[in-house]
């Protein structure tokens, strides 16, 4: 992700500037300076210049490896072409130079003597490329005669050792009717941004096309909204994001900034890639529908505060090159997530039915997937880099931090207010974090950083509730926490008809045997994964086979003519069962006064 732009952090790039010169002078004028052309709309090619001031002897360029997901997506594979020069102005001359390759990611800058470079303060090194990109959503970049959506680090190469220097970067060839919007400040020229480094530029994305907007202010600080979307509700948005904003405002005491830019893409073509992305002070959300995007919008809106500014430290400095572990996303992203849930029950946007609901449903996530025994949700945060591998992915192999985090966060919630009689809550920890660390320009030291907050908060020890549900695997006992809220888990069990494969194919079009279960009747009476298959008898719903397949009972026997390498078969197996687990939060009918405060609490966001 994206780098933290806290007003402390910048007295600390200051400092930095400060000590730097001594050792590396450098020309007043000195601002890296990129243009990007959309003149290739069409072909989904962003043509890039870069400009770098005083090029020193040795000056390498670089594309990030990863960005906006920890995942490392090598970036570079989608750049055609790359050439520079080295232009004198002095001299009225224009070199071409070799880009030399140092690795997947990194070139250097070749020849530069010490007549061309860094000894002129008006040589200028100038690295041009395309990049193509046209992958929907929050956490990539597009250009197609629809729009332009513009993640920086995703197509924008840095000078590893001058990343805190100025940026600018100017568009051009915007085909008409279309404007740009950014929650950077104006450059020089028109259509053109500047930032302060290449960390900030690249924690501000780029919408551009024919977006709709609107504004509004709340609590000193002022909201844009930018919507591109085929079919939206404005005055539902609206007043959706008016509540949310208001209440996490509220919470954490006031905006940390002076204007927040929410990007929205909406629509049913949005919800490919769909979700939401965070920045400093702006998010970008692709959903499916309004109602979607305001549930996005209010996890999205709390990372303002949770993660870019309640930042923990393994997440700093950000390193584009390689993977960044922490273990703290559980509480980057997981108590993000309560929060949004926070905010949807305590601003109306839920009534408390939904929230139950939502809390037991997050149970069941969790309590579907056997590796809960032995992932824990600090290991799941580490391993969050194996995410983009599908089998990382399934029950058996990991949990989710975002899952467990949630689940976490609302247990330490319960715990912190049964344990203070209902005078202090999660709402407490987080602004005590936001004072300690967020405000003096600090980041926190992982789980640890987190455990001290609490303790101080609660005013006892946490070590044992963090070594069994954070650091650990332990069974959560539910109940016990649920009852300090006056609040009962019930199961039900029911049992449902399991194929044991799951019918790939679109009706009149073959279907193929996928996700096939081992040891089910069908993988038993032979099934492979890829079987063409086919109603013996040739008819039964030939049209919408999978579907009719998909509607067997327990016990129904299923007759197949199976096609795999060429050759047919028959294959027959009775229809099996899966249990499947209801769970749901109902409220005690007679809570004592404590649980009824904290179930208050709880819902309304208030302490006693
Ligand atoms: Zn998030």
């Amino acid at each position: 992700m994206t780098p933290l732009r806290a007003p402390k952090q910048r007295a600390l790039l200051f400092l930095l500037a400060a000590v730097v010169p001594l050792c590396a002078p450098r020309p007043a004028s000195a601002t890296i300076k990129y243009r990007v052309s959309l003149a290739h709309a069409g072909e989904h090619l962003f043509q890039v210049e870069m400009e770098i001031p005083s090029p020193a002897p040795g000056t390498q360029v670089a594309m990030p490896a990863w960005n906006a997901l920890y995942q490392v997506r090598d970036f570079t594979y989608r750049i055609r072409s790359p050439k520079a020069v080295i232009s004198d102005a002095a001299n009225g001359g224009e070199q071409p130079v070799e880009l030399r390759p140092i690795d997947k990611q990194t070139w250097e800058i070749e020849p530069l003597s010490a007549q061309l470079a860094g000894a002129k303060d008006d040589s200028r090194a100038v690295v041009s490329y395309a990049i193509q990109w046209n992958d929907p959503g929050p956490f990539n970049s597009q250009l197609n005669d629809h729009h332009a959506f513009v993640n920086f680090a995703e197509i924008l190469m840095y000078v590893p050792n001058r990343r805190s220097e100025d940026t600018e970067v100017a568009f051009s060839d915007l085909p008409p009717g279309w404007k740009l919007l950014s929650e950077l400040p104006a450059g020089h020229g028109a259509e053109s941004f500047q930032a302060e480094s290449y960390d900030a530029l690249v924690d501000a994305p780029v919408e551009a096309g024919k977006f709709l907007s609107f504004a509004f202010d709340n609590q000193g600080a002022h909201f844009r909204v930018a919507v591109d979307a085929t079919e939206w509700d404005k005055g539902l948005l609206e007043a959706d994001l008016k509540r949310i904003t208001s209440y996490e405002l509220s919470l954490m005491g006031g905006p940390p900034y002076k204007e927040y830019t929410f990007f929205f893409h909406i629509g049913p073509y949005a919800d490919v890639g769909g979700g939401g992305m965070e920045h400093a002070n702006c998010t970008a959300i692709s959903a499916a529908s309004v109602e979607s995007a305001a549930a996005i919008a209010a996890h999205e809106f709390f990372h303002a505060w949770n993660v870019k500014r309640i930042r923990p430290r393994a997440l700093e400095p950000v390193d584009y090159t390689q993977e960044q572990k922490t273990r703290a996303l559980w509480f980057a992203e997981g108590v993000t997530s309560a929060y949004a849930s926070y905010a949807l029950v305590r601003s109306g946007l839920w009534n408390k039915g939904h929230f139950y609901d939502d809390l037991a449903m997050q149970i069941g996530e969790l309590e579907a997937r056997p590796a809960r025994q032995w992932q824990s949700v600090e290991e799941s945060s580490l391993d969050a880099w194996l995410e983009k591998y599908d089998d990382y992915n399934t029950p058996d192999r990991s949990i989710s931090y975002y899952n467990k985090g949630q689940l976490v966060g609302v247990l330490l919630d319960l715990s912190v207010r049964d344990a203070t009689g209902n005078r202090k809550s999660l709402d407490d920890i987080m602004r005590q974090m936001y004072t300690e660390y967020a405000k003096a320009g600090k980041f926190y030291d992982e789980s640890g950083g987190i455990e001290r907050a609490v303790e101080e908060i609660a005013d006892k020890p946490y070590g044992d509730f963090f070594h069994r549900f954070v650091s650990g695997t332990d069974a959560i006992p539910y109940g016990e926490f649920l009852g300090l809220a006056g609040l009962q888990l019930k199961l039900q069990t029911t049992n449902t008809a399991d194929l044991g494969f799951w019918p790939q194919g679109e009706p009149g079009k073959d279907v193929t045997v996928s996700s096939l279960e081992p040891g089910s009747p069908a993988e038993i009476a032979g099934l492979h994964d890829g079987d063409v298959i086919f109603p013996s008898d040739n008819k039964s719903s030939r049209q919408d086979f999978a579907a009719w397949l998909r509607a067997r009972s327990i016990g129904d026997r299923v007759a197949l003519r199976v096609r795999r390498d060429g050759q047919e078969s028959e294959i027959s197996f009775l229809v099996g069962a899966r249990q499947d687990r209801q769970y749901s939060i109902v409220e005690m009918p007679q809570p004592s006064d404590q649980q009824r405060r904290i179930r208050d609490g709880l819902l309304h966001g208030t302490t006693d």
